[in-house]
């Protein structure tokens, strides 16, 4: 994915300045920065949730924010993960991960639902198929989410702070799913603070300030202290 110079307003508020980044296909690239950066919006409008008034982002050699570009189908390609994992509540586990493959993609209810266990495996809750969501702890929630994404068989993802919400024990099995993902090459692009996560997985990391791109380092430089006094004094409100 190339995102090259996207502008981003909000009325007269302009909340993504120039914006560029390059993830190559397998990387992980994780995004951080001060509440209201911007960091969110940026992930929106790689998904086509948010339109850009400027730039251009160009993913599997298409710019999509080209009027032609459909985003229901571009987000069959992009999975997206939020903070508050919205888990459909009556279906379980592994409906929830059926739904989309079936509805969107025609497969069938059997292939559907062997996808699903399988995915459960991936997500280290392989005995979890019929529980509802109520029933789940909030880390196994977020867990079904991020396999209710892969089903779709998505060519990027998109977390935005996956794990803000969950208790501090439930914050590294979802962390641990994520890295098996990013070890597995899966080409990702993620928000969080957890700079654990960023130092294991990052192969990029992504300061943002005030709605722009403000340092772009591999995780060697940038945890080797090789960092802008800015994102120096972020990092050090956050560590
Ligand atoms: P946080 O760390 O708190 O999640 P963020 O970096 O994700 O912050 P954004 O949510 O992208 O920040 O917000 C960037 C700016 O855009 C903020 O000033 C915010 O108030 C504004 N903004 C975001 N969404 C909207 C919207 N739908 N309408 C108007 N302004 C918005
Ligand atoms: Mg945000």
């Amino acid at each position: 994915m190339e995102i090259i110079g996207v502008d981003k307003h909000f009325g007269p508020q302009h909340v993504l300045k120039n914006c560029s980044l390059n993830v190559a296909q397998g990387e992980t690239v994780v995004l951080i920065g001060p509440s209201g950066s911007g960091k969110s919006t940026l992930l929106r409008c790689i998904n086509l949730l948010e339109p850009v008034q400027g730039g251009s982002i160009f993913f599997r050699n298409k710019d999509i924010t080209h009027a032609s570009v459909e985003p229901h189908k571009l987000r069959q390609d992009i999975g997206m993960v939020f903070q508050n994992y919205e888990l459909f509540s009556h279906l379980t586990a592994a409906e929830n991960i059926m739904l989309a493959p079936m509805t969107v993609l025609g497969v069938s209810r059997s292939e559907a639902e062997a996808q699903a266990l399988e995915l459960l495996g991936k997500v280290r809750i392989p005995d979890k198929a019929d529980s509802f969501p109520d029933e789940l702890s909030g880390g196994q929630q977020q867990r079904v989410a991020i396999a209710r994404a892969l089903a779709m068989k998505p060519k990027l993802m998109l977390f935005d702070e996956p794990t803000s919400a969950l208790d501090p024990e439930m914050i590294r099995e979802v962390l641990d799913v994520m890295t098996d993902l990013s070890a597995e090459g899966m080409t990702s692009i993620v928000v969080t603070h957890e700079m654990g996560f960023a130092k294991r997985a990052a192969n990029q990391i992504v300061f943002m300030e005030n709605g722009e791109i403000i340092e772009n380092a591999t995780g060697e430089k940038f945890f080797g202290g090789d960092v802008s006094l800015r994102a120096q004094r972020f990092l050090d409100q956050i560590l």
